[in-house]
């Protein structure tokens, strides 16, 4: 008996419990599993600004693959191109080798990649928030910001050095300026020669609110918090322009900055746009069944697919959550398994549970089931939420070890070095540019064809992508 080829692109919340799912809903006879993923962990991304603060180490909020797949084959790269007419995915290897992966079921998960504007020096000098190199490059440039400026006698690199913008009021962008300005307040008391004061932080945003999607008691109690710190809010302003050592606002300031880091929103990974399928607000269109419409045997949820919210209005689609996430790649799974055995595939179907967000210390604004708290048991809820989400018992211990020790010791403030002279803007971090045309998907597919015949995976030359 042939068995069913089911490739699963992404190893984030949707992919990996898509393919966790599978494994245990199908027989090995039954089906063949790969999974294409560029990192070999799952990144629990709500804790990435702790990450950057320092406050969780990197291994502690990535969860390791190979503890928690059993029986799926991992392809270390990514997905570079989509050919549904050919039933095949292209893949680079993280050596840059080109593969070319044939499938009888294909499951999109790659999430999303930080939203850019069309803002002058914008791609040059901005800074993201969604991949664990970007937080630890993050912390080691903030850190490094405060060693310059206490080196230099010059007051004016000492403000730019000093002052650290970011862009973006959602729970992101809120979570990110007050785990980092912790980490400032606390590591400043180390430098006796810098004044304290002219350490400080911006949140900007276009919108007239902080997190709108929490209600206005709760936004502007996080608006009291950011304030109480010290932390400087412009609403209803966004960026003109960027260089190297300073920002441009739209409300006409110009200030002094070597940091801006930018969490304006998500936008669908540039895969999407490799399969020439219908897309809504540039998420792939998928049937409350997550399925690609006319494109047969190919599935897609999480942040990348815009999938309908049967418990919202009419034309609603589910927002981009790892809440969501994870549950469509178990529905998906579901529905895969039911209509290899014949069965009816299954819409889907999700109440929003809620939203918390950290806000460091004991404080936090959280609103589960509708409820709305603030101060401790927010932060009380908030942690018990993440604990639980986050998959493994190893996980959940390092986590755990890691708050007790950064409320008991503190942080050491030490700065790694890694990738000192790497530019860290979003194309280099985010591999925003790696992807193919569709001409070059199709050259591929066919000599692969050609070549191989269609059904048997073959490697293929990375001079094709010349
Ligand atoms: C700082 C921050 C805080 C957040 N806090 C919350 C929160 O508190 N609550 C909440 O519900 N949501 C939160 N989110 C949103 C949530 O993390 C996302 O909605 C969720 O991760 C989406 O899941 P996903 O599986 O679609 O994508 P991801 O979890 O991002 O996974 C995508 C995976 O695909 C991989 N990938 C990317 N491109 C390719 C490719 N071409 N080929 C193969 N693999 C690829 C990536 O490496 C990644 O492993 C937060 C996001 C951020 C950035």
């Amino acid at each position: 008996m042939n068995r069913t080829r089911i490739v699963v692109v992404g190893a984030g919340f949707a992919g990996l419990a898509c393919v966790r799912r599978l494994q245990r809903r199908l027989a090995p006879g039954q089906a063949t599993i790969t999974l294409v993923t560029p990192i070999n962990h799952q990144l629990y991304l709500p804790l990435l600004p702790q990450v950057a603060a320092g406050v969780l180490s990197p291994q502690s909020v990535a969860v390791p693959l190979r503890r928690v797949l059993n029986r799926a084959e991992i392809i270390p790269g990514g997905a570079v191109g989509v050919d549904p007419a050919a039933r095949r995915v292209i893949v680079r290897q993280i050596n840059d080798q080109v593969t070319v992966v044939p499938y009888d079921r294909l499951v999109l998960t790659p999430g999303s990649v930080t939203r850019t504007f069309d803002i002058p020096g914008l791609a040059e000098h901005a800074r993201g928030m969604k991949t664990l190199a970007e937080a630890a490059h993050l912390r080691d440039h903030v850190i490094t910001q405060l060693d310059l400026a206490a080196a230099t006698g010059d007051r004016e690199e000492q403000l730019a050095r000093l002052q650290f913008v970011v862009v973006g009021g959602g729970y992101a962008g809120t979570e990110t300026v007050t785990a980092l300005q912790r980490l400032t307040a606390s590591a400043v008391r180390r430098y006796p020669h810098l004044d304290p004061d002219l350490v400080r932080w911006h949140l900007v945003d276009i919108s007239p609110k902080l997190m709108p999607e929490l209600g206005d008691r709760l936004g502007s109690s996080a608006l009291r918090v950011l304030e109480k710190r010290g932390i400087k809010v412009s609403l209803n302003v966004s960026v003109a322009n960027v260089r190297d050592d300073s920002v441009a606002l739209t409300d006409g300031r110009r200030l002094p900055t070597n940091t801006l880091v930018w969490t304006a929103g998500v936008a669908a990974s540039p895969l999407v746009g490799t399969l020439g399928a219908e897309t809504q607000r540039g998420r792939l269109t998928v049937t409350p069944e997550m399925r690609l419409p006319g494109h047969a045997g190919i599935f897609a949820v999480g942040d990348a697919a815009a999938v309908p919210d049967l418990t919202g209005g009419p034309g609603a689609i589910c927002p981009p959550t790892a809440q969501h996430a994870q549950r469509q790649g178990l529905a998906v799974a579901d529905n895969i398994a039911a209509d290899l055995s014949g069965l009816p595939m299954r819409p889907y179907r999700h109440r929003n549970l809620g939203l918390v967000v950290d806000l460091g210390g004991w404080r936090a604004v959280s609103k589960p089931l509708g409820m709305e708290l603030t101060g401790v048991p927010a932060q009380a809820v908030a942690r018990g939420y993440h604990l639980m989400a986050l998959r493994t018992g190893s996980a959940k211990t390092r986590v755990l070890t890691d708050w007790l020790l950064n409320t008991t010791a503190g942080d050491d403030f030490v700065r790694t070095g890694f990738q000192r002279n790497r530019p860290a803007t979003l194309r280099d971090l985010e591999y925003t540019d790696a992807y193919l045309t569709r001409d070059q998907i199709h050259a591929l597919t066919a000599q692969q064809h050609t070549t191989t015949g269609p059904g048997s995976g073959a490697d293929t030359d990375t001079s094709h992508l010349a």
